[in-house]
């Protein structure tokens, strides 16, 4: 799960983690209250609050110099589509903001702690190289992006978290600033079981403070049951409507680009899927995980929300009996096509126990299904039928 920016600074605060005062505003009147009555000084930031990155450079963050200005950057920036390099071309649109005082800034770092799941160990990166796009620091100087492997058993050590500091070219009160920022993120981190948390920029002021000017997080979504306050965060406007739909119905879907819907059992199946469709030729709609017992309800609950797609013109139906038995399979798919009215082709194919009895079922059940043999043969099939 995601959440925004303002709801993590919220969770850093907990830790004693460094970060500006702000408050999250829904209008620009209370944007001005906050502005005015809660943070105070003369140098305020309107941030838009989406689930993506890269909004300073899309117009999303603004600096205030005069509470007019507050309003007028809050008027602005509410209600605005905001593309950046993370939303993709559609954008988000903005309905919440972040208003925060104004940082003196003196010098931006960066700093992540995410999970290394090849060596199964949380690691702490640091760069002096803070504010712009990591990745493309990432793939241009990785030299620059100094790293930490955490021990589980141990957590992030004192020593670590001092190299780090050395490593951003900190002294003094400076590095002990941000050994104690390094320490109290970590702990924000494992303890809120997230999957990322991200500072950038990580920001020495020029009073020499160590604070975290952005702050993303993200969490291990089997672990929310244990932190119902963070559970809360969840904002669905920020969400695909459809996928919040399909997780009514315990369904694992990812809405994609293409026009062939996929109906699969299994993630490892749904992924083979995806790539075969692609093989021969066609995109995806979807990756659509319909778990191990596929029968007439968990079929017709996929349909609804493949279907729910106006890009899909064909449906493919993968689906591997071990468990279940096809023609069961079989008889679900059927019932629900009738059931929904399903109206675009549907191509079928079921591999495993009792596959032949479930090929005769679909053949003559009077239904418009093409039955495919091979994993390959249903790919193109279901291409062929978009190419007519
Ligand atoms: P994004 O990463 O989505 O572009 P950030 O929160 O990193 O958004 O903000 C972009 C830039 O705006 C920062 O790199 C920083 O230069 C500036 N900025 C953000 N918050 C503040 C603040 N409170 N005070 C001063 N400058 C800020
Ligand atoms: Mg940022």
């Amino acid at each position: 799960m995601k959440i925004h920016e303002y709801q993590a600074k919220e969770i850093l605060r907990k830790f004693n983690v460094s970060v500006p005062e702000g408050k999250v505003a829904f209008s620009a009147d209370e944007a001005v209250s906050i502005a005015q009555n809660n943070l105070g000084g003369n140098l305020w930031v309107v941030k838009a609050q989406i689930h993506a990155g890269g909004r300073g450079k899309g117009g999303g963050v603004k600096v205030a110099k005069s509470l007019d200005e507050v309003r007028t950057l809050s008027n602005e920036i509410l209600g605005m589509r905001l593309v950046t390099h993370q939303t993709g071309a559609e954008g988000k649109i903005v309905k919440r903001l972040l208003i925060e005082q104004g940082v003196n800034i003196e010098k931006e770092f960066y700093v992540g702690i995410t999970l290394d799941r090849a060596i199964s160990k949380n690691v702490v990166m640091v760069s002096t190289e803070g504010g712009v796009e990591i990745e493309k620091v990432a793939a241009e100087s990785p030299e620059k992006i100094i790293k930490e492997t955490v021990d589980p058993e141990l957590g992030l050590q004192q020593f670590q978290a001092r190299n780090l500091a050395y490593a951003l070219g900190l002294s003094g009160q400076q590095h002990r600033n941000a050994v104690k920022f390094l320490l109290g993120l970590y702990k924000a981190y494992v303890a809120s079981d997230c999957s990322l948390a991200e500072i950038n920029p990580l920001v020495l002021t020029k009073e020499g403070e160590v604070i975290a000017l952005d702050a993303k997080m993200n969490f291990d979504d089997n672990a929310l049951f244990r932190h119902t306050d963070i559970a809360e965060f969840r904002d669905l406007d920020e969400e695909d409507p459809l996928e919040i739909e399909a997780s009514k119905y315990n369904l694992n879907y990812i809405k994609l680009d293409g026009n062939v819907g996929c109906m699969v059992n299994g993630a490892g199946l749904a992924m083979a899927t995806m790539d075969i469709i692609k093989l021969a030729g066609g995109e995806p709609a979807n990756f659509l995980d319909v778990g191990g017992g596929a029968n007439k309800t968990t079929v017709a609950n996929g349909f609804k929300i493949i279907l729910s797609d106006p890009n899909v013109k064909a449906i493919l139906i993968n689906i591997f009996g071990g468990i279940v038995r096809c023609d069961r399979v079989a008889q679900g798919v059927i019932d629900a096509t009738k059931e929904i009215n399903v109206t675009i082709p549907v191509v079928v194919r079921l591999e495993g126990t009792n596959a032949v009895e479930a090929q005769e079922l679909l053949n003559n059940s009077g239904l418009n299904f093409e039955v495919a043999g091979s994993l390959k043969d249903a790919a193109e099939k279901v291409t062929a039928i978009l190419k007519k």
